[in-house]
């Protein structure tokens, strides 16, 4: 069984226009999308879907359902499959369980105490309108705040009576457990130690939390009450002006946006969400007319709240107070929008004015009018904040454009990034290269911070070199020589002198005594060995057939006969060898013109030769391998897997690469 919590966070996260559209082709219709039903045959489209409030209905053959629905009507999956293909969408972690006594306790527990919330905002709107102490004291308040009766309905504003326990003893009587109250925070146990509970009777062991307060409930998506920011009336310099439920079970601050239920529409609508402070924002704009509104009231925006305004919209315009505290908050809000990859505006209002005060002293059409040409793009509010200032401070200046260019690099997308330091160019007359080359060199310190895997995952592949395989013609003509030279100098004899390191590790030259090892080795057997030892095979099929003709007989008699090739039973093969050994090439000649270069014997010129030609057809052995090596890192890397021994190898290639180019080089320059 998927436990509960998961079902909830599956039907939280799942969007029905994300599930939908996989299967069906919609298109924007205002708030909803709009396609052809996939239930039943028709050819205009009546099939709608609300994305505000997660559900679908065909207006044709009347199938309605959400994103859950949906798969099991059009996939036919049963409930929990259809549950278990979300959560593979949406990378939720299925827990599997049977609901435990106590799991089914704390479902109940939720519900308790939602019930307890919706009988409190129910008693404290009554407050309001129908008793006494509300209606002279509470009522004139909000009025005098300017909101009307309508708007105080909208919102279910409440007021808490100034008694140390009206509240409590009210719920109480009305069956409610003491258990929930307490949970909820609308009541607080004098007694801490209070068990077991007392229910049902008196109220002699709680007061009311928001005692004297009026009352702001706050809703869920659903639009169900699930905890309370209360305020105080008169000015009072000993208590907290505002008063919130503290976290429970059914409020996770930092997942809630004070006026979601309200402005979801209408942020699909607008598709873009206005960003304030707290309550009296939310509901004086409302009341302007303004309904894409929301608060992250109580706490500093988090990513959570950010990603619930994700779901309904991309644009996310900021509207705070042109006080210091206003504006960081703002900047700091900023950086977090963006880095979920939302557009971000920002307005800036008068000194001394919220878009609460700003509301109740403008008529409803200069706000928006306001908040229109107002709306700032986010570089443009950060440079003008600070350019007076930094008009002729060239540091300044550098600050204010690492700052901006910071803001810019939190943006996920590459292209809306570049435009932004188009902008930002323009606005701050400086070259685009620089702004880029700053902004890449923030973002690799981004990535720096990235887990160590990530990293020596991430930046060798841009570093590799391409490595570019040696063209067919050339390779041909490596092994053709290889095998000229075996025919023409296999029974020669080549003398190595091993140079002996000293232990400062600078070679020792022939001469000095006893460092000098001299070993003497036929030209076949040399060749035979070197290829041998590298697994390097002779991939021309004809060079190949010599090769290993070579081979055989010199395993037999190690001398070679020319003879036998020149007059070999293959035509092909005998025509191969009369074209090498007759040719008119001459080793030492050809060396002196190439290398401009005195050749000092014959047999030195051999063993330059023969080493040249073996490290040649390495190098170009190594530089497949080198090829194939990349081309596998690049593969694994993209599926995700682990490269790391892919790149081990492809070091030690390389080392092996140089190493053989610079023997070459040196027999070469000798
Ligand atoms: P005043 O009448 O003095 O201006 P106010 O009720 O308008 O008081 P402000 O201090 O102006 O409140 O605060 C601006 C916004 O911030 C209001 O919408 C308020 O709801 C919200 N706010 C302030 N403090 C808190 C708090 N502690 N918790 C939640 N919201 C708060
Ligand atoms: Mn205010």
């Amino acid at each position: 069984m998927i436990s509960k919590s998961t079902i909830d966070r599956i039907t939280e996260t799942a969007r029905v226009e994300d599930v939908v559209g996989e299967f069906v082709h919609l298109k924007k219709r205002g708030v909803n999308l709009l396609g052809l039903c996939p239930f039943h045959n028709e050819k205009t489209p009546s099939f709608n879907v609300n994305p505000a409030r997660n559900i679908y209905k065909c207006f044709g053959c009347g199938k309605a359902g959400n994103a859950v629905t949906f798969l099991m009507e059009h996939e036919h999956y049963t409930y929990p499959d259809a549950l278990r293909s979300l959560a593979k969408k949406y990378n939720i972690e299925i827990e599997e369980e049977n609901q435990t006594p106590e799991q089914a306790a704390i479902r109940d527990e939720k519900e308790s105490m939602l019930l307890v919330n919706a009988f409190a905002q129910k008693y404290f709107s009554d407050n309001l309108f129908d008793r006494p102490e509300g209606k002279s004291i509470a009522l004139p308040y909000f009025k005098e705040r300017g909101f009307t009766e309508a708007t105080i309905k909208k919102f279910q504003l409440g007021y808490s009576l100034d008694e140390w326990n009206a509240f409590s003893d009210a719920i109480l009587k009305n069956g409610y457990a003491e258990e929930f109250l307490v949970k909820t925070g609308l009541s607080i146990a004098k007694d801490k130690s209070l068990s077991p509970p007392i229910g049902g009777r008196g109220g002699e062991g709680l007061f009311d939390r928001f005692k004297g307060r009026v009352m702001f409930p706050i809703h869920n998506l659903a639009g169900r009450v699930i905890a309370f920011g209360g305020r105080i009336l008169k000015k009072d310099e000993k208590t907290a002006k505002y008063l919130n439920s503290p976290e429970s079970e059914v409020y996770h601050k930092s997942k809630v946006l004070y006026g979601i239920y309200f402005a979801k529409n209408g942020i699909v609508q607008q598709d873009n969400c206005y960003l304030v402070e707290g309550y009296t924002d939310v509901i004086s704009l409302h009341q302007a007319g303004i309904e894409n509104v929301v608060a992250s009231s109580g706490t500093a925006l988090t990513t959570e709240q950010i990603r619930l305004i994700a779901r309904y919209t991309k644009n996310v315009t900021v509207l705070y107070d042109a006080d210091p505290a206003g504006i960081k908050a703002s900047l700091r809000g900023i950086d977090m929008i963006l880095e979920e990859g939302l557009n971000v505006k920002v307005v800036l209002f008068p000194q001394g004015e919220d878009p609460d005060s700003f509301s109740k002293n403008h008529s409803s059409s200069e706000v928006q009018q306001f908040l229109k040409t107002n709306a700032k793009d986010f570089i443009v509010f950060k440079t003008s904040l600070l350019v007076e200032e930094v008009k002729d401070d060239p540091v300044k200046k550098a600050l204010l454009i690492r700052d901006v260019v910071e803001s810019i690099a939190k943006i996920p997308d590459p292209i809306i990034r570049s435009t932004y330091t188009k902008k930002c160019s323009a606005l701050l007359d400086i070259q685009e290269q620089i702004l880029i080359a700053e902004l890449n060199k923030i973002r690799r310190s981004q990535l720096k911070k990235q887990t160590d895997r990530e990293e020596a995952e991430s930046i060798p592949l841009d570093l590799l070199p391409v490595y570019q395989p040696l063209a067919d013609e050339d390779a041909e003509h490596q092994e053709r020589e290889i095998v000229r030279l075996l025919l023409i100098f296999a029974n020669h004899d080549l003398h190595f002198v091993d140079i002996i390191q000293t232990e400062e590790g600078k070679p020792v030259h022939t001469g000095s005594a006893g460092e000098v090892k001299e070993t003497t080795i036929k030209v076949s057997r040399f060749i035979l060995n070197e290829l041998e030892k590298d697994g390097i095979v002779i991939e021309n099929i004809l060079y190949q057939k010599v090769f290993t003709e070579i081979f055989s007989l010199i395993q037999q008699q190690e001398l070679l006969d020319q003879q036998y090739f020149i007059h070999h039973t293959d035509a092909e093969i005998a025509n191969l060898a009369i074209s090498l050994i007759s040719s008119p090439y001459l080793l030492s000649d050809n060396w002196a013109t190439m290398h401009r270069i005195a050749v000092p014997s014959e047999e030195f010129v051999l063993n330059s030769a023969v080493k040249g030609s073996i490290n040649a057809i390495k190098i170009r052995s190594v530089m497949k391998l080198l090829k194939e090596n990349r081309d596998k890192i690049k593969d694994e890397y993209q599926s995700g897997k682990e490269i790391g021994s892919l790149l081990e190898t492809q070091q030690q290639l390389e080392k092996v690469k140089m190493e053989l180019s610079k023997e070459l080089g040196i027999d070469v320059l000798k």
